[in-house]
């Protein structure tokens, strides 16, 4: 749909297989890009009319824009950094913007839809004299239970109360250079699809009271590091969001983690294995510098299981008690074995502190066929 030309401009400078990345330096980051693209042609198919942005904050590597840019409507942003980034590599592309605490150049940024999250931000850009499109951000008071983050339901600092969307509404109502389409919710993340269309139900029951006929329902769907197979249900999510679309209304979503979480591994070889007060310890190249998911999220990162054997916590180079991939995972491993990390296509490099301690960087791969 977007980037068309780009797609075909340069994928990869050198197909690989999924093997002969094994010949170049370890640790290193291998994105499967026919994966993502059966993955995103997958869930395209699922949304029927539902619009689709990618929220680049995921993973913002442009080999994996350029294979979802063709089956997404556009980007969703949360910087100028971002945006900048975006307008490089996709120059057409419909972009979104959001995100609390804006500067001024973010705020008056040229951008398709800027997703409003204050009365605060509001009053700046009325004073500004700049056009824009917006949504209002909403945080609806709404019990929001098994999520792995909450944005929304309560008191945070994401989006506005239904008292601030009526001062936004009654400050926009006097002028026409900012022009209002509609709500954007994005209230929670780790939802599975039967929650997440409970939670429409309610965004949409809401921005129907303001009349609103665009609504982004934001992003979020749930992903299982504890069960990798245990995918959001997209056909069930895009039949009850077109069971509760009504003709004249725009639903959009904005997916990042599950989107490319699948396509990445990180692979890195064993260099160390010891034992301590009884404990088995594998110690890798790299570690959560490249791939903080399983700090952040206090999970044991998922990973190729080869031969089986004693539990063996696999820990990387860093001198810090947290730098743990997994622990107690029965599987055998010596110095020299490699190790595949599954589910580290999305927050997993751009979110992790590369410089502690200045080890080597990883290299990266991308899977053409
Ligand atoms: C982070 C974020 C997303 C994407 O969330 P995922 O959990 O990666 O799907 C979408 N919209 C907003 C406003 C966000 O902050």
């Amino acid at each position: 749909m977007i980037g068309e030309n780009a797609v075909t401009a340069t994928v990869a400078a050198q197909p690989q297989t999924s093997e002969s990345f094994l010949a170049g330096p370890l640790p290193a980051y291998v994105y499967d890009l026919v994966e993502l693209g059966a993955h995103v042609r997958d869930i395209r198919a699922a949304l029927g009319d539902v619009e689709l942005y990618y929220a680049v904050k995921a993973n913002p590597d442009p080999e994996l824009m350029r294979t979802l840019a063709p089956h997404v409507d556009g980007f969703e942003v949360a910087s100028g950094g971002e945006l900048a980034h975006v307008r490089e590599h996709f120059p057409h592309a419909p972009i979104a913007l959001g995100g609390p605490g804006k500067t001024d150049a973010e705020l008056f940024g040229d951008v398709t839809r800027l997703h409003v999250e204050s009365p605060g931000e509001l009053r700046r850009l009325l004073a500004s004299g700049h056009s824009a499109d917006v949504l209002l951000r909403v945080n609806l008071d709404i019990p929001i239970e098994g999520a792995s983050l909450a944005m929304g339901g309560g008191a945070t600092p994401f989006g506005m109360d239904p008292a601030g969307i009526a001062e936004c509404v009654a400050l926009l109502e006097t002028q026409s250079a900012v022009r209002l389409h509609g709500v954007h919710a994005h209230l929670a993340s780790g939802l599975d699809a039967p929650r997440m269309l409970e939670l429409a139900a309610a965004v949409l029951d809401y921005a129907r009271t303001l009349g609103a006929t665009e609504i982004n329902l934001g992003g979020g769907m749930a992903v299982s590091y504890a069960d990798p197979d245990d995918r959001f249900d997209w056909a069930a999510y895009g039949k009850g969001l077109a069971a509760l679309r009504r003709p004249g209304e725009t639903l959009r979503i904005e997916p990042g983690r599950s989107l490319t979480v699948y396509c990445g591994r990180y692979v890195t070889r064993v260099i160390d294995v010891k034992r301590v007060h009884g404990e088995l310890f594998a110690v890798v190249a790299g570690g959560t510098h490249h791939i903080r998911t399983p700090a952040t999220k206090g999970h044991d990162q998922p990973l190729v299981m080869t031969k089986a054997g004693e539990p063996i916590t696999i820990v990387g180079q860093l001198c810090t008690p947290k730098d743990i991939l997994a622990r107690r995972v029965p599987i055998a491993l010596k110095p020299g074995d490699l190790v595949e990390f599954t589910m580290a296509g999305a927050y997993a490099w751009n979110i992790s502190h590369h410089d502690f301690l200045m080890h080597q960087k990883p290299s990266f791969h991308y899977l053409t066929r």
